[in-house]
Formats: structure tokens, sequence, C-alpha cells
């Protein structure tokens, strides 16, 4: 058995495309089936190598993996339609032997015009010049003319084509209600994702596809061609889509929807695939963070994506926090240090596990990668500028008293090798401050901040000098 993911490279690896391969995936790993990648790159003007390599890189990243493809090769390529039209222009010879497509002279602004009418009237299409009926003389004459045709399918009239889905059950379609004879090869020699669909998924020997609910309309087409070839029509499962917070299709304007800037955010493949698996689907259990492993042991064909889902931006982020605060700290630390360079500091000095420590310290503060950005700099700062809050507060009383004695006591009571142990006991022990009282203005010199990591393993971290330096700065600012 195998199925496939056929992305059109026209632009990047969209989040509801991204759901689409990982369902294949998963569903492969499950049964243990082939998985396939074909680039449906037909369209020349909108196609491009750069979106190929890119949609390729995302779908690495995320971790899904293909037996066949234009990166791997495999046995039944070529694996990227635009190398594959010899072979469809010999399918498209046996259907017009057949007699079972012809060419159409008519050009696309006389089509316009009765498709405009025949919808008013709500009559079946049919080519203005009727093509379908013209006789091998006739069609001599147009060629004569120079005029290219476009090659259209006979939809054979009055049938009932029904299509079995794993996820929509049985759904039945007239063929007189699917808009006529449809164009297979365009005037310009490019066939159509409709037809060529029907011949790589035969001739690759995908046995299941499992697509969007977008394409459901397209499904009739599809049989009919590979019935009038006679070739195999695969199992189908269509899923719902991803929708935005108006429930329409999930698109820019609702937030990001590429999987490379969710990347460069800062997300990690493993939240991304728990989440996008998760979307329209619910583990029998209830648990909501299911590594791949777990997700292949719950997910099944017929329960895939049922009813479409909205995209929820928040529940993403905060999914990522988890996978973040349970990382392993030595990958983790990686993934951080572009971010924290980006953000101007230098950590070749550091040390490898002094950086470590402080990653695993910030992590808990971190939803994305990135927001290391605006954690780190408690550590790694000279002085830290108190933020609105902490400002606020240093200019109270009460704060300043906290701030002298700061300044006496890491002056002259503590050193470099105890401070960490001693510089907040002493402060305690010499003011009659408790609490909330003792302890905020304490925060807001050293961290800039009211809220953040763990003070003890803070000071340790900021090191000696640096507090020094800050309390001093606090000093000067709020005497
Ligand atoms: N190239 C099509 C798309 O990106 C594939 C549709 C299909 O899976 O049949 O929508």
């Amino acid at each position: 058995m195998r199925v496939r993911f056929a992305p059109s490279p026209t632009g990047y690896l969209h989040i509801g495309n991204a759901r689409t391969a990982l369902a294949n995936f998963l569903i492969a790993k499950k049964n243990n089936w082939k998985f396939t990648l074909r680039i449906e790159d037909t369209d020349m003007e909108r196609s491009s190598k750069g979106s190929e390599a890119s949609i390729i890189n995302d779908l690495q990243w995320l971790g899904i993996e293909w037996d066949e493809g234009p990166d791997v090769g495999g046995d039944r390529g070529p694996y990227r339609q635009s190398e594959r039209f010899e072979i469809y222009r010999e399918y498209t010879e046996k259907l017009l032997n057949e007699n079972k497509a012809y060419p159409c002279y008519c050009l696309p602004e006389e089509i316009d015009k009765v498709r405009k009418e025949i919808e008013k009237e709500n009559r079946p299409f049919v080519c203005p010049q009727k093509c379908g009926e013209m006789n091998p003389d006739q069609r001599k004459k147009k060629e004569s003319e120079g005029i290219k045709p476009a090659i259209r399918f006979r939809v054979p009239p009055n049938r009932v084509i029904t299509v079995k889905d794993y996820i929509k059950g049985n759904i039945s379609f007239r063929s007189d209600n699917i808009g006529g004879d449809f164009i297979i090869v365009r005037s310009d020699g490019i066939p159509v994702y409709n037809y060529i669909v029907v011949i790589d998924d035969a001739l690759m020997e995908v046995t299941h596809v499992i697509r969007g609910e977008d394409h459901l309309s397209n499904t009739p087409k599809q049989v009919l061609i590979a019935e009038a070839l006679n070739l195999p029509v695969p199992q189908y499962a269509h899923h719902a889509l991803v929708l935005g917070e108006d429930r329409s299709k999930l698109s820019k304007r609702h937030g990001i929807t590429s999987v490379e800037l969710y990347r460069k955010e800062g997300y990690l493949p493993e939240a991304l695939v728990n989440y996008l698996a998760m979307l329209g689907w619910a583990a029998e259990s209830g648990e909501e963070i299911l590594a791949i492993d777990q997700l292949v042991k719950q997910i099944d064909l017929t329960n895939l994506a049922k009813s479409a889902a909205v995209f929820d931006f928040h529940k993403l982020k905060w999914m990522n926090g988890v996978y973040i605060r349970n990382y392993p700290l030595d990958k983790l630390t990686d993934l951080m240090i572009p971010y924290i360079e980006e953000a101007g500091y230098t950590i070749d000095a550091m040390g490898r596990k002094k950086l470590e420590d402080l990653i695993d310290l910030v992590r808990g503060y971190c939803e994305i990668l990135s927001d290391v950005k605006k954690i780190i700099g408690i550590f790694l700062d000279e002085v830290s500028i108190p933020d609105g809050e902490a400002d606020d507060l240093l200019k109270e009383d009460h704060s300043k008293e906290i701030v002298a004695l700061a300044k006496e006591i890491i002056e002259n009571e503590v050193n470099e090798n105890n401070f960490h142990e001693t510089l907040i006991s002493k402060i305690k022990e010499q003011t009659s401050l408790k609490g909330k009282k003792l302890f905020m203005p304490l925060r807001a010199v050293i961290t800039g901040r009211l809220k953040g990591p763990d003070m003890h393993a803070a000071l340790q971290l900021i090191g000696f000098e640096k507090i020094k330096k800050r309390i001093q700065y606090c000093f000067d600012k709020y005497k």
C-alpha cells in the first residue's frame, strides 16, 4: 500500500498542506505503507525550484520522511510532473483515439461568455462551437487555420459516480452536474491537474489518497478519468480543513501560515507536529501532548481530522512552551544560541556549562525559542535597566532602603565566592522589611523586572561584578 503528498511548488509550505503531509506520513508509518513525494509543477509561471526546495526542507524539518521522491529517487519516477509530459501525451492519444476526449477550438473569451449564460439558465455546459460533435473534416479545417486546440474529456451523461471515502463515507455525484466536458490539456499543451493526478497516482501505485476536502469536488472527475483510462481508482480520505477564527479557510490574514516562518520564530518541529495532528482530532485518552510515536499509535484513517478545526495560535504557542520545558537541554541550547547571538550577545567566553545552566533557568519563561532574546539580558547585560513596573517600585522609599543596604553589603560584607549564598540573607538580617517588600525591590535591582527566574540561581549566573554594577546603577538612579 502507498500514500503520497503532492504539493504544488508555488510558494512556501502552508500549514494546512503540512497537516496533509503529516496525515499521510502518520498513516504510512502506522500501517507500514510506503510514502511518495510528488511535485506538481505544471503551473510553469507560478512554480519554482526555490519553492520546491523550501517545501522539501520544511517537510524534513518537521520530521516527515518519504520513500520515493524527486530528491531520493525511486522506481516509479520521475517525481516531478514537469518531467512526465511524454507519459501524459501517450494517455491523451489513447483518449483521443477512443473518442473519450476531443480537441476544442473555442477561445477562452467565447467560453466565458457562454458559461455566464449557462450558469444563469442552469443548463449543462457545452462549448460554444460544439467541438465534441465535429467530424474529422471540420477538425482538419480548424487545424489548417492554425488554431491550437485544448483537449476536453467527454463526460459520460447520466452517470452516478460514487466516491468511497474513509472519512466522509460514500458520496455520490451526478456526472451531469460536474460542469460538462472539462479540459484535460490546455491549448498550450500543458495537461491539467485533474487529469494527470490520476495517471500519476496509478503509475506510482498510490493506493490511498489522503488530502484536504477542498479536493472532494475534483474527485468525480478523477474517477471518470481513471475509468476511461482503465486505471485503478485509489481509496480516498478527504480530511476537514484548517480554519481561521472567522471560520474561513486559514490564510495569511489570520496569522502566520508558513511552516518556514514558524521555524524562524522559534517553534519546535515536535510541537508543530503535535499541534497539527490534534487539529480536528483528539486522543481517546484526552491527552494533548503526544509525541509522534504515540500519534502513530492512536491516529487512524477513519478518525483523521473529521471536523473542521479553528487554528488556535495561542494554543500552539502554549504547546511549544511545554516542549521547550521538556526538551533535551543540549539540543535546546544549540537551538537557542542563534537567537542569543541575534540579540547581540557573544557567548563564546561563557563556556558551555554556564550557557546550559542559563538556558535551563530561562526555558520556563520561553514559549518560543526567540523569547530567549527578551529574557537573556537579565543575565548577560552589564546593567539591567528597570522596566516600567520595576522603575515604579524602585522609586518607593522602602526600595531605596533595600538598595542602599544591598550596596553596603556587596561592597563590604560579601565576596565573589560567597555572595550568591550570603547577599540575600545578610540583607534580610539587617532590615525589618519582609516578604514582598524585601524581595521585590531586590529582584527589581538585580534583574530589572518584577517577574523572572529563581533569584538564588540567577545571582550566581549573573555574577558578582555585574550584580555590583547593577546595585550601584540603581543606587545612583533612585537615591
Ligand atoms: N497539487 C495539489 C495541491 O497541492 C494536490 C492535490 C491532491 O492531493 O490531489 O493541492
